[in-house]
Parts: structure tokens; sequence; C-alpha cells
């Protein structure tokens, strides 16, 4: 039998800078962007959960988040607190968690700076993991005084989804006897993979919940969604094989940015480039990975059309100069008549890395 945990940090950035900041502490805190009065560019990070009572989420525009916690001001609420992201704090925060955690299961994975799975399968029982999951719980506190919510699990999938039921320092145990029932209810994008794409598409055929998807047969889905509508009837069932192992690591990182208008202003776009290709190392790094050698931008103009560009650099690439260097390069052309011969305005730029490599191999790659 397989037992799998689930990690997740509760609100996590955010909870760091409350931690940092004691008179943050009862009060709406904004990570992200600077929201400039109103007028700022960029996105929200992370809100605590005060700020998420005022509607502001994760990967909202900061001038949306402004206006909402403006709104609420005005009402008499409590003013929301803005800060910019001081991403050593999170990944120190992060390290000293992961710290605690990998040591505890039979197997163990990093899943992002604040999420990991450990594969606890021989604890031999459910009731035993649940006991294990409470010590996380308590080590976290204790040491870090931040909180998690946890899922327990037979597999990664039932774990993750666990984990985001009951937030903020949740716990969520599901047997495998129970995964069906516990499913039911969840809307559908509770499951991977699920875009408000799909999630329309799936509407207009009734079904909203995994509960729907469990009564159209695996023929259907297959006929409607190929290879990823099979998929898809094994995850709505909460099957999955996938093992706990930091095997399965990414072979890219990437982040791309849609603006909030379509614009063609280089100096704009060059440095949300740059900003975004400093994330792009930064989360590199946090991985455990020291180099790469692929780099790959996305450019989506206004009317959605799409354009790759990809280079290979012969010797390892390690820092956001080089990646902002190798990004520019592929960039520029689609700011003039070489790539852009309409001049279209640009909806979205992505940029992402890959043939990525580990410190301690470094050696060998280089040559
Ligand atoms: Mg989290």
């Amino acid at each position: 039998m397989r037992i799998i945990l689930h990690i997740d940090m509760d609100a996590f950035f955010a909870a760091v800078e409350e931690r940092e900041n004691p008179q943050f502490s009862h009060k709406p805190v904004v990570v992200g962007a600077d929201p400039q009065g109103g007028s700022g560019r960029g996105v929200v990070s992370t809100a605590n959960y005060a700020a998420r009572r005022y509607g502001i989420r994760s990967a909202m525009p900061i001038s949306r988040a402004w206006r909402l916690a403006e709104d609420a001001r005005r009402r008499g609420e409590l003013a929301t607190i803005f800060v910019t992201p001081n991403f050593h704090a999170y990944e120190d925060a992060s390290e000293r968690i992961m710290a605690i955690i990998a040591p505890l299961g039979d197997r163990f994975e990093q899943a992002s700076i604040d999420e990991a799975y450990v594969d606890v399968s021989s604890a031999g029982s459910f009731a035993k993991a649940r006991v294990l999951a409470e010590r996380i719980k308590r080590a976290i506190r204790e040491n870090e005084r931040l909180t998690a919510s946890i899922g327990v699990g037979p597999n990664k999938l039932v774990a993750k989804i666990a984990s985001d039921f009951k937030k903020p320092d949740g716990l969520t145990v599901v047997e495998p006897d129970g995964v069906l029932e516990f499913l039911a209810p969840l809307a559908i994008r509770a499951l991977p993979g699920i875009g408000p794409k799909t999630e329309t598409e799936l509407a207009k055929r009734g079904v909203r919940t995994i509960g729907d998807l469990h009564n159209i047969s695996r023929t259907v889905l297959v006929e409607a969604f190929g290879k990823w509508g099979d998929g898809l009837w094994r995850h709505a069932r909460g099957q999955s094989e996938d093992p706990v192992s930091n095997d399965g690591e990414p072979k890219s990182v990437g982040e791309q940015e849609t603006f909030e208008r379509d614009t063609l202003a280089a100096s704009f776009i060059l440095e949300r480039m740059r900003d975004l290709g400093a994330a792009v190392v930064r989360r590199l790094h946090n991985e455990g990975f020291a180099t790469f050698r692929t780099v790959v931008i996305t450019v989506r103009f206004a009317d959605f059309a799409t354009a790759t560009r990809s280079h290979t650099s012969r010797t390892p690439l390690t820092s956001a100069d080089d990646l902002y260097a190798e990004s520019l390069r592929m960039l520029l052309p689609f700011l003039d008549a070489r790539e852009n011969p309409r001049r279209k305005a640009i909806r979205l730029i992505g940029v992402r890395v890959e043939k990525l490599a580990r410190a301690q191999s470094r050696a060998d790659r280089v040559y």
C-alpha cells in the first residue's frame, strides 16, 4: 500500500513577510509588484488570507488588487499592506522547511519553493501517516512560526488535491476506499491540467464537478480529447502512478507574463523580460540546478498568434545576465519589422530554460 503526503505552505510569501514584520500581523498583506497608487504593472505573487477576503488573489494584476484594497478601506476595513518580494527570505525559509520534511519519509520530492511530497508507505497505515503529518505541521510551526496544509492519500494526485481541500493549517486524509467519494463534489478545476478553457469546454457538456466526470465513459472522453481524455478519466478517479522522486524533476524552468494592456513599447517589454529571466534563474537555483544551455522565448501577439524561438548554447550558462542576453537576441526582432512587419502589439512574453545541470555535474558538461 502506498501512502503519500503533500505538504503545501499556506500563503507562503505573505506568511514569511508577516513573520518578519510583526506590525503586519492580522492585517491584509499582498506580496507582488509595486502597485504605484493603482497604476503599477505586474501581478500579485501571494495574498494572505485577510487580503483574500477583499477578493485579492495570486496572479491578479496588481492594479486590480490595489483597487480592491482601496474599496475595502473606503468601507472602513483595514488598509492593505503591499510588499515587493524578498526572495532570499523565502528561499531561506524554504530550505529550512524542506530540511525538516525530507528525512521523515522513505522518499522525498520538492515540488516547488513551498511544496513537497513525501512517500511514507513504510508507516504502514493511514492512521500512522496522519500522526506523522501532525508531527510535520508541529515542527514547521515551532521551528519556523509558519503553517502548512497537508494532504494524505494513496498517491501524489490525491494527496495534492487533499492538501488544498482545507486551508490554511489543514490536514486532510483520504484513504483508498474514500477517494471517489472525496473527489466527486469537487469542481473539475481541482484536477491537474484543467485550465479555464477546458473548464468552459466541459461546462458546455454539463460537466462541473469531478462527479459529473464519473458519469462520462472513458470512450467518450477519449473521443473528445484524445490521449489527454484518457488521463482525465483516470485522474477523475484519483488514479495516478507517478512516483515520489526527484528523478522526475523539471527538464525546464520557465515564467511568462500576460501584460495588462497589449503593447509594443520596447523599454517596457525588455524590462519585463529581464524580470522574468531573473525569476527563472532564481527558481532554477532554488531547485538545485546550476546551469542551463537552451533558452526558449515565447511571444504572443494581441491576435493570439504565438511564436517561439530557441537557442542552445555550446557552453553552460549560469546567470540572469546570460539569460537576458540570450533572450534579448531572440526577442528584439519581434519588436521591429524583422519578425513583426505589421507592428502588432504584444500580449504575452515568456522565457524558459532547458538542458539543465546540477552543480556537481557541471564539470562534465563543460567542453
Ligand atoms: Mg502554498
